[in-house]
């Protein structure tokens, strides 16, 4: 989420080398929370030593999907209780639901995004 609202902004701020680091840290957040939050810390799927799943969730929490403890809880839920009313995230309740809505809604991310929005105006004056 922060990567998108980052990008919004590109073409004021735009810089390759700014792009690439970009590129990287989507990648890492994104390996974060598939292989980290999902895949190890949820499903346990395999084992690694505490200092890479430390890592893992750490490249977790960059794509702004709230705090592994909740995800792992979230995603756990969602599971024992999928496509019904009591999964936090069900398709059965719409797309926006099912993908965003359900880390968007809360008090959390819209601190972060505020901050983050905060962060972004500072940038365009500073190259103003
Ligand atoms: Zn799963």
């Amino acid at each position: 989420m922060g990567m998108l609202l980052l990008g919004a902004c590109a073409p004021f701020v735009y810089d390759p080398d700014a792009f690439r680091v970009s590129v990287v840290l989507s990648f890492l957040s994104g390996f974060g929370v598939t292989l980290g939050y999902h895949r190890l810390l949820t499903h346990r799927g395999f084992k690694v030593p505490k200092l890479i799943e430390y890592f893992f969730a750490y490249c977790g929490a960059h794509a702004l999907q709230r705090d592994p403890i909740v995800w792992v809880r979230t995603h756990k839920l969602h599971h024992k209780h999928a496509d019904t009313q009591m999964d936090p995230n069900s398709p059965t309740q719409g797309v926006w639901l099912s993908y965003l809505g359900w880390f968007l809604y809360n008090d959390y991310v819209a601190t972060k995004v505020v901050k983050l929005i905060f962060i972004i105006v500072k940038v365009i004056q500073i190259y103003e």
